[in-house]
């Protein structure tokens, strides 16, 4: 399988670049999710020329525009870590990313709730690392989160999600295009997307109806672009018990009337957070192969990532 690209601050695959000389290793991402991905490390104080060790830094000043300033010397580091980013982010291009993995909490890479310190020397967590904003600001769709997020099951379930469905669209986009490649994929992620919006259902449901009136790259750039839009929002339990009873209206005339309380009584558990999403989707994949459904069968939705992940098990 081809490995997903992802970059990510190198002090989370345990390099040595932190300001103290120290790492901040993260196990899940090297030896869990590493399994499936090749990383792109990036370290913005020791690639924008700082030294290892070297003195600590923080935000400090306006919210939207704050300064990078060392904490005791108060030397201002903004103008040379923005006018490295500017020029990696351009870079990084080239790296053909699928993503990116950020280090919370810090002043160059964190990528929300930073602490910024105002005139009183208060801190007020809601900025961003300044590397952090200048990438995102250049690959505004493409999926982000930090290390800490990625503890919350609910918030690494969607972020792998949205890797491993960018993943299979650039598979799409990299053979030679055609009207029919971009059908064949939305209608196997229909209900995945549906999962997480149903007006970018319907509005990609419209755009894929109207392929053959677009002009070819036309209709990869506007599907691409709801796709990544889809899936910024997240798959709620209310969203998902909407697409689990939507996929029951599909074994209507098949399911038992003991099967059907059963599946309705599997996804009220689920919506009361008593049971994983897993437990639905294992009952509705055993009624997918029991009957035969060949709709449901290639559902992305029903098997969006590897299973030795474990992501609904948590869900
Ligand atoms: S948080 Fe970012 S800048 Fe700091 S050591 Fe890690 S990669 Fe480097």
């Amino acid at each position: 399988m081809e490995k997903i690209r992802l970059g990510v601050s190198a002090c989370l695959l345990g390099e040595a670049v932190r300001y103290d000389g120290g790492h901040k290793l993260d196990r899940f991402l090297t030896d869990t999710l590493g399994q499936f991905v090749e990383y792109i490390p990036v370290c913005p104080e020791v690639e924008c020329g700082l030294p290892i060790p070297r003195e600590p830094m923080h935000l400090e000043g306006n919210l939207d525009d704050p300064r990078l300033v060392a904490t005791h010397t108060k030397q201002d580091r903004t103008d040379r870590m923005t006018q490295w980013a500017q020029k990696r982010v351009v870079g990084l291009e080239k790296e053909d990313l699928w993503g990116f993995i950020f280090k919370s909490d810090s002043p160059s890479s964190g990528m929300e709730r930073v602490k910024v310190y105002n005139e009183t020397g208060m801190p007020v967590k809601k900025g961003v690392g300044l590397f952090a904003k200048i990438f995102m600001d250049h690959f505004p769709l493409l999926p982000v989160e930090d290390e800490g997020r990625l503890h919350d099951p609910k918030l690494r379930e969607n972020f792998i999600e949205r890797i491993f469905t960018l993943k299979r669209w650039r598979e799409v986009t990299t053979k030679k295009k055609s009207r029919g490649k971009v059908v064949d994929f939305h209608t196997k992620h229909k209900l995945l997307i549906l999962s997480h919006s149903l007006k970018h259902y319907q509005r990609m449901g419209k755009l894929v109806a109207r392929a053959k009136d677009l002009l070819l790259n036309e209709l990869y750039l506007q599907y691409q672009t709801l796709l990544m839009e889809s899936l910024q929002l997240r798959a709620t339990p209310e969203k998902n018990a909407n697409v689990l009873q939507h996929i029951m209206g599909f074994f209507k005339e098949q399911l038992s009337t003991d099967e059907k309380k059963e599946l309705l009584e599997v996804i009220e558990l689920y919506l009361k957070s008593y049971t994983p999403l897993i437990v639905p989707i294992t009952l509705i994949q055993h009624y997918v192969r029991k009957y035969d459904q060949p709709y449901l069968k290639e559902q992305i939705y029903l098997n969006p990532h590897p299973l030795e992940l474990q992501l609904r098990n948590h869900v």
